[in-house]
């Protein structure tokens, strides 16, 4: 048959340089990828591969770690070689740690070369090694680390400060004729954040990392993430993006992808359509919604699955879905792609519906 045409998106991506950090593309029409953090010490080499490879099995795509000491530089090229995924190293003012970082094999380093600059001039030797090696960087401009100068300009870290401080950091490396880098903007209030992103889209064409930092605990992170990142996103903008939350980073992934998925940026994988309950609800659907999310957890195949409450909508939503049911009179009636298959006793909906997810996994290929 003909093959499926691609979900629509709210924009085409905005054309941006292509960069490798490591195996991952980034920029160009590479898709956007997720990124996350290691919260161990980095010179912890066990527990830091660990977290790396709980990232990678919720779908991390990138990871960075941080860099403050010589025993974590010194801990790199053993991250770099056991981890799954690209490795980005977070140095803020050592250009020792960035030559440590490039040789040690790491997939890309984070690294302003104004900080640089300021203590050591050392940013030619870093382009020229990273070009070696073909390490990418990326610029990581923040508003609490932003230029004291730029900060008296503009009274404080306004957007305009913000871009301003990202074009004449990047123009520290391109009079050295160096390319392969990203840019981060990043700030904590969302609507500065994307007007920074915004502007800075406006000036160039390099690949965009999208933070809002110091976002919070998970469900205001999550939301000021979602919000800044969907606004961006919505028109094209952002080429590999981080979630930050006061919370463990496998969460940031989840909300990553999550915001990719909603906006037909990444596959949709498992989706819970389920209803939020009214009236007339004649289940109790947070917790059989709660008790079928859990119960699905980690499935690899695009999956609809309706909870629904009642029969008004709920026959109707469940027959949308691959599979669902719709409940009433102590029953749920079972639907799997539109059909009827079995009407079952409540307290058997959870795992009918579990059941039936696996078996439609199996037919797909995947479980
Ligand atoms: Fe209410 Fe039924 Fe709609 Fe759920 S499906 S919100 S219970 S009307």
């Amino acid at each position: 048959g003909m093959p499926a045409l691609p979900p629509p998106t709210l924009a085409p991506r905005r054309k941006t340089r292509q960069i490798k950090v490591g195996s991952v593309l980034v920029g160009g029409d590479a898709p956007v990828s997720v990124q996350s953090m290691t919260t161990t010490p980095t010179n912890d080499v066990n527990k830091t591969l660990q977290q790396i490879a709980e990232l990678t099995a919720a779908g991390c795509d990138i990871v960075r770690v941080a860099c403050p000491r010589q025993e974590d530089a010194d801990a790199l090229a053993e991250i770099a070689q056991h981890s799954q995924i690209p490795v980005i190293a977070d140095i803020h003012f050592q250009p020792g740690y960035v030559f440590a970082a490039i040789e040690a094999g790491c997939a890309a380093v984070r690294v302003n070369p104004g900080n640089i600059r300021k203590f050591d001039d050392q940013v030619k030797q870093i382009a020229q090694a990273a070009k070696d090696h073909g390490t990418s960087l990326r610029i990581g401009v923040n508003a609490g680390s932003l230029d004291k100068r730029l900060l008296e300009k503009y009274g404080k870290a306004t957007p305009e400060a913000l871009v301003e401080s990202a074009v004449w950091e990047a123009s520290l490396f391109e009079e050295h004729d160096f390319h392969d880098f990203k840019i981060s903007v990043k700030h904590n209030d969302p609507v500065v954040m994307v007007q920074a992103y915004e502007m800075l889209a406006e000036r160039g064409d390099w690949p965009l990392h999208l933070g809002v930092t110091e976002a919070g605990p998970a469900f205001q992170g999550t939301i000021k993430s979602s919000v800044a990142f969907g606004a961006l996103l919505s028109k094209g903008i952002g080429d590999t993006i981080r979630v930050s939350l006061s919370a463990p980073p496998v969460e940031e992934v989840k909300v990553g992808l999550q915001i990719l998925q909603s906006l037909n940026l990444r596959e949709r994988k498992l989706e819970i359509v389920s209803c939020p309950s009214c009236g007339r609800a004649q289940v109790d659907v947070y917790t059989l919604a709660e008790q079928v999310t859990a119960g699905l957890e980690g499935m690899e195949v695009p999956l609809r699955v309706a909870v629904m409450g009642c029969v008004v909508n709920g026959p109707g939503e469940a027959r949308e879905a691959d599979l669902g049911v719709a409940s009433g009179n102590g029953k749920g009636q079972i639907f799997v792609k539109g059909e009827v298959i079995k009407t079952v006793p409540e307290s058997a909906i959870v795992e009918t519906l579990i059941e039936e997810a696996m078996r439609i996994a199996e037919q797909m290929g995947e479980t």
